[in-house]
């Protein structure tokens, strides 16, 4: 038989969450601070529980998605007990592992975890679920989880999986800052984003492409380019500034790099290739 799912919070990420566990047949109970996100889902063969506590005892495998860690501290009490919590709730590190000392001290176990999808992806294998934790209660409950989205486990430190998120995240938000600066770029000059995006595409395409080999270097310590050096990124970079002044655009994100740049010329690396600049954010 299918173990049976509690969920805590129906947002729209947790009643994605649910739905996805109702359309595979689970015993899924639900509860929501405002009753009314419940409804639908009881219309879907979802169990309401009157009080948070009531649906944590309900089933073996608790799933929480509320908006920040605090309202999930003030929602677990002794009824954890013996239960596993499946914690996926935007957070940090540091939360991760003081929820999982609060989870230990309820005497359940505790799995944190990152969805790196959004509410209509819940359900099919694009979506990818990060997890850390109790690695026990994770391969227990695997297949269950699985039914989320494809389930990737970290390790036994339970701020691993929001690390990973947040590095994730952090990645994806310097890109957008980038791309978000260079529409504004060519709109200064009446070029529609539309115009410029596939040419934008190709380049970053092109350009994740020295992923693997900064990683490389990075872990090397091995930092000698024949493709293009940090002072030549250094020498260009004035010049983005300045025309995103004349073009009457924000800089943005832009001064922060050239002072990075300049610091690593400053301590001797101009010869480097870019992945010295990791080692740079290491030592601030
Ligand atoms: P929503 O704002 O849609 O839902 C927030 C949920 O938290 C609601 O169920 C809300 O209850 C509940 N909540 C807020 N404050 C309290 C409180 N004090 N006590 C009890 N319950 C409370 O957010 P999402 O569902 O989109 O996001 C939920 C989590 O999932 C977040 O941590 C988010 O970062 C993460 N996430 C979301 C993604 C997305 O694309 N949506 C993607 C990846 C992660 P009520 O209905 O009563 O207000």
């Amino acid at each position: 038989t299918k173990t049976s799912v509690t969920v805590l919070g129906l947002g729209l990420m947790g009643g994605a969450l649910a739905e996805a566990l109702l359309r595979d047949g689970r015993t899924v109970t639900v509860w929501n601070r405002s009753r009314a996100k419940a409804e639908p889902l009881v219309a879907k063969g979802a169990v309401a529980a009157e009080s948070a506590e009531a649906a944590v005892s309900a089933s073996p495998l608790v799933i929480v998605c509320l908006s920040v860690y605090a309202n999930a501290e003030e929602i677990l009490g002794g009824a954890a007990t013996g239960r596993t919590i499946v914690q996926l709730t935007n957070g940090t590190p540091r939360q991760a592992r003081a929820m999982a000392d609060r989870a230990a001290g309820l005497g359940a176990r505790y799995v944190d975890g990152g969805i790196m999808a959004v509410p209509p992806m819940i359900g099919q294998p694009e979506a990818l679920i990060l997890y850390s934790g109790d690695q026990e209660a994770f391969e227990e409950h695997r297949e269950t989880l699985a039914v989320l989205g494809r389930p990737q486990f970290l390790g036994a430190d339970p701020g691993l999986a929001p690390l990973f998120d947040l590095a994730l995240l952090d990645a994806m938000y310097g890109m957008f800052a980038g791309i978000q600066h260079a529409f504004a770029l060519v709109r200064s000059e009446k070029v529609a984003a539309t115009d410029f995006e596939p040419m934008a595409t190709a380049w970053l395409t092109a350009m994740l492409g020295s992923l693997p080999e900064q990683a490389h270097a990075v872990e090397a310590g091995d930092f000698a380019t024949t493709v293009s050096s940090v002072a030549t990124s250094q020498m260009a970079f004035p010049g983005l500034i300045e025309t995103s002044r004349d073009q009457g655009v924000d800089p943005g994100y832009l001064p922060a790099v050239q002072a990075l740049l300049d610091r690593a010329v400053k301590e001797g690396h101009g010869e480097d290739g870019l992945a010295r600049l990791i080692t740079l954010l290491e030592s601030p």
